[in-house]
């Protein structure tokens, strides 16, 4: 109805890997033969159905990530057709950021291209770390030197935006080996860097074999050491730290991770994919996810045109603990006025441990806003809990 309301971003879930990497727990599924076609026009079907509807109907696209999965599974056609579709439907804003998250593997790398040709402007590539022993553990299929041609083709493709995601923390890793893929990666001069330090998840097999005893995880001071490390070296090379695990050179920052940080409107489509609006007063918010099976989740959308298994609307008590435990992560963290405002009361009055967060050094108050401090960065899930 009205192309004038606020912009809002895109998530489209491709939830097909060629294997499960030991230590994932997203909604992936390995299958002998990927559906693309199927699963492609599955997802324009669910695209023409939220587009009719009031909430979503021509409102222009701010930002779109293809996240998976791994979505350089599909071939560049199927991703131009998608995003043909949802620039026919939501007008496209100037500088509209879209990312396609890819695996090294040549089979993916040799699609860059195409992708950039079809709209995609940022790739995000997950290289995890550049020493076999460690690819290797982690289960990953791509080598080190598939990675470097990976990246090299992200750059002859003409992707001046890319990100890189490392793991650290990986049991048996060194500050060495640490050290080694922080330069190796910015040798390729990424301007958006992810590290993430390896957790393991239940459900998965990594879990099943730290149960048995089989995998440890590194000493908590090892895995301080590497934090510091991490930040120090990228610092160093103009990558800012601006969330627990992202840093970018100035106007390289995630736009679209911005935008769920700081509580905006996104659409998911695909399978298991989430979906947020707020409500009208921006007090609440209203949030829901798909069918996460992807057969499921095509047969629901041929029938009905959407495929939602579970809605949550959010009361102010709620929606206050998401507008903490998002914004925290950012490391300009909270505007003090604006949670104020938005939920009647002062961050403390509302969270009275605010004050003994602030004496113990792991929050600060900065231009009004507060924040996690370096401390309060390393122990940061110990501090969301209590918002949950
Ligand atoms: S490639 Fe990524 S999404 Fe697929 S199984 Fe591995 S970690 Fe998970």
């Amino acid at each position: 109805m009205s192309s004038d309301k606020e912009p809002f971003s895109l998530y489209i879930h491709i939830p097909y890997c060629i294997s499960k990497c030991p230590y994932c727990d997203f909604n992936v599924h390995v299958v002998s033969k990927i559906p693309e076609m199927e699963y492609g026009e599955t997802l324009l079907r669910e695209l023409d159905s939220y587009a009719q509807s009031e909430h979503w109907h021509r409102r222009n696209l701010k930002t779109i990530y293809f996240g998976g999965g791994t979505p350089s599974t599909f071939e560049p056609v199927s991703i131009g057709t998608i995003l043909d579709k949802a620039e026919f439907l939501f007008p496209f804003e100037k500088d509209i950021e879209i990312t396609l998250e890819a695996n090294p593997g040549t089979d993916d790398s040799k699609n860059f291209p195409g992708y950039r040709s079809c709209g995609v402007n940022r790739i995000s590539i997950g290289a995890q770390s550049f020493q076999p022993r460690l690819l290797s553990f982690l289960g990953r299929l791509h080598t080190a030197d598939e990675t470097r041609e990976a990246l090299k083709i992200i750059h002859q493709a003409g992707f001046e935006n890319f990100n890189l995601d490392l793991i650290y923390a990986s049991p048996g890793q060194s500050l060495a080996d640490l050290k080694a893929d922080l330069d190796e990666a910015l040798g390729f001069n990424p301007p958006h860097l992810s590290a993430y330090n390896l957790t393991i998840e239940e459900g998965t097999p990594f879990h099943r074999e730290f149960r048995a005893g089989r995998i440890r995880p590194l000493p908590e001071e090892e895995e301080i050491s590497m934090a510091e490390l991490i930040e120090e070296t990228l610092s160093r090379e103009g990558l800012e730290r601006y969330e627990i695990s992202n840093y970018a050179k100035p106007g390289y920052q995630s736009r679209h991770n911005l935008n769920y940080w700081q509580g905006g409107d996104y659409l998911g489509i695909g399978a298991g994919a989430h979906s947020y609006k707020r409500s009208q007063d921006h007090v609440g918010g209203c949030r829901w996810h798909n069918e996460k099976n992807p057969g499921r989740y095509m047969e629901r959308i041929n029938q009905e045109g959407k495929a939602l298994v579970e809605m949550e609307q959010s009361d102010l008590t709620k929606a206050a603990s998401e507008f903490m435990f998002l914004g925290l992560r950012m490391i300009q963290g909270i505007s003090v006025d604006e949670f104020s405002c938005r939920f009647g009361k002062t961050p403390d009055a509302f969270y009275p441990q605010i004050g003994d967060w602030l004496e113990e050094g792991l929050m600060e108050l900065r231009d009004a806003r507060l924040c996690l401090t370096r401390r309060g960065l390393l122990v940061a899930n110990s501090i969301f809990v209590n918002f949950v």
